[in-house]
């Protein structure tokens, strides 16, 4: 029996009622990192570049290289340069089944068609196709940064990134001036921008010459040639992706926030290498799994559908035990829990009608723990267990983590999906777990420093807890 009537009642924290002043500190350096990470990655395969690089750092090895593991090992995989799965072998035989943590590190953006680049009254642009859920205008007006690869016809590779140094010149999509926008003005949001209306300015100095008859995209094209050898043909064949060329920074007269492209996810694939980077001589295996492909739907061979996770899995299994059999494989999927770090939409003070304010998440509530995602009647979703989120509750107050549970917006406001549900398909527990952000999917994202912080508590708490 409760005595205290107090204790009757659940009551949400926010974490600076919690932490201490160490605590603090640590959130402080943390964030500061996190800051930087969001500025080196800002495509999925950056964030895979600075993976490998943290992971070689901390003495991982590249399982391809690796024939035989045993427990304390640490190893990691990549796949096709979009995934990263980072590996520290258990003392306990791997059929009682691993810990994973799994975050996307796409995000939405505007992607360069095959053909892009055409010249129109005398300027050079270039077509896009938008990637994942954006609201069109925010993506208007502007700096805009260029990444990608490119590979010219006779197979020199190039990484293209233009618009992140201080000295580089940046792209932008024009809009109307509002003098003339009296018909855009009444037109739908949904409509105000088209998708064939996101058109990246890239020139307007045309080439001093009689014969060429678009002469600034032959500019244009000189200029790539000098820098990356390639021709307007090899456009067809490359990944370019348009991001915003803002760099990451501290939010607000307190600095309580940070503000920054491509948070959903990055900011659960931050906190989660973190947490897996300090993993040392593990009960059981460890694992964590940075995808792609979550913003269209997690298919494709580098999404959360493909079998990647599961091949490494039955690779690892193969190299500790010298087989993989089917039953050795299957008992180590059912025993196996998930983390799926992804993030949540915090409680906008502009915008709470659309959040029920009983069971939305807040900025500063620490991580979100959200049992069912979806949409019309928790449609596409993958709904924990009680037994399995009474689990990872009491491992978080255990560690002394501050945790809240986050639903998606008002019942049939609208809806979500994370890679909870196909990591659920494959027969193991899961809970999505992340971030509270607000202007999700904006260029610009807010999250909550105390809220990375606690996201980085959890899932070292849940490597170490469980
Ligand atoms: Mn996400
Ligand atoms: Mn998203």
């Amino acid at each position: 029996m409760i005595k205290n009537d107090e204790e009757l009642f659940y009551k949400r924290n926010n974490v600076y009622d919690v932490i201490d002043e160490n605590e603090e500190k640590e959130m402080q350096t943390l964030c500061d990192e996190y800051r930087a990470f969001l500025d080196t990655g800002k495509t999925e395969r950056e964030c895979v570049y600075e993976g490998i690089r943290l992971a070689k750092e901390n003495g991982y090895k590249n399982l391809d290289e690796v024939e035989e593991l045993k427990p304390g090992d640490k190893v990691y995989k990549i796949n096709r340069g979009k995934n990263i799965l980072l590996a520290v072998i258990g003392s306990e035989d791997i059929e009682k089944g691993i810990n994973l943590v799994g975050a996307h590190i796409d995000s939405p953006r505007l992607d360069l068609k095959q053909n892009p680049l055409y010249e129109s009254n005398d300027m050079a642009l270039l077509k896009t196709h938008y990637y994942g859920g954006i609201k069109k205008y925010q993506w208007t007006t502007i700096p805009l940064a260029m990444h990608g690869v490119v590979y010219t016809k006779n197979g020199e590779r190039a990484e293209i990134k233009i618009g992140e140094d201080e000295n580089d010149p940046v792209f932008i999509i024009t809009d109307l001036l509002p003098h003339l926008a009296s018909e855009q003005m009444t037109k739908k949001m949904t409509e105000g921008i088209g998708g064939e209306d996101l058109n990246i300015l890239i020139g307007g100095r045309p080439m001093k010459s009689d014969d060429a008859k678009e002469k600034v995209k032959l500019a244009i094209l000189k200029k790539l040639n000098e820098k990356y050898n390639m021709t307007e043909r090899d456009f067809q064949t490359a990944e370019i992706e348009m991001v915003p060329a803002f760099k990451a920074k501290n939010v607000g007269l307190d600095e309580s926030f940070i503000g920054a492209y491509g948070q959903d996810d990055r900011v659960c694939a931050f906190t989660t290498l973190k947490a897996v980077l300090e993993v040392e001589k593990p009960g059981r295996t460890a694992m964590a799994i940075l995808v792609d492909k979550e913003e269209i739907g997690s298919c494709g061979n580098t999404g959360a559908l493909s079998a990647f996770f599961e091949m490494t899995v039955a690779e690892i299994i193969e190299k500790l035990k010298g087989s993989c059999t089917i039953t050795s494989y299957n008992k180590c999927i059912a025993n196996s829990a998930c983390m799926s770090s992804d993030v949540n939409a915090g409680v906008d003070p502009t915008f709470e009608s659309v959040s029920e304010k009983r069971n939305a998440s807040f900025l500063n509530g620490g991580v979100v723990l959200t049992k069912y995602t979806g949409a019309r009647g928790k449609s596409g979703s993958s709904d924990a267990n009680a037994e399995f989120v009474y689990e990872i509750a009491k491992i978080m107050d255990d560690a002394g983590v501050v945790w809240q549970t986050g639903e998606l917006g008002k019942v049939d406001q609208g809806g979500g999906g994370t890679i909870a549900q196909y990591v659920a398909n494959l027969n193991m527990d899961v809970i999505d777990a992340g971030v509270s952000v607000l202007s999700m999917h904006a260029p610009y994202e807010i999250t909550a420093k105390t809220d990375v912080y606690m996201a980085y508590r959890a899932y070292k708490a849940f490597y170490e807890g469980r």
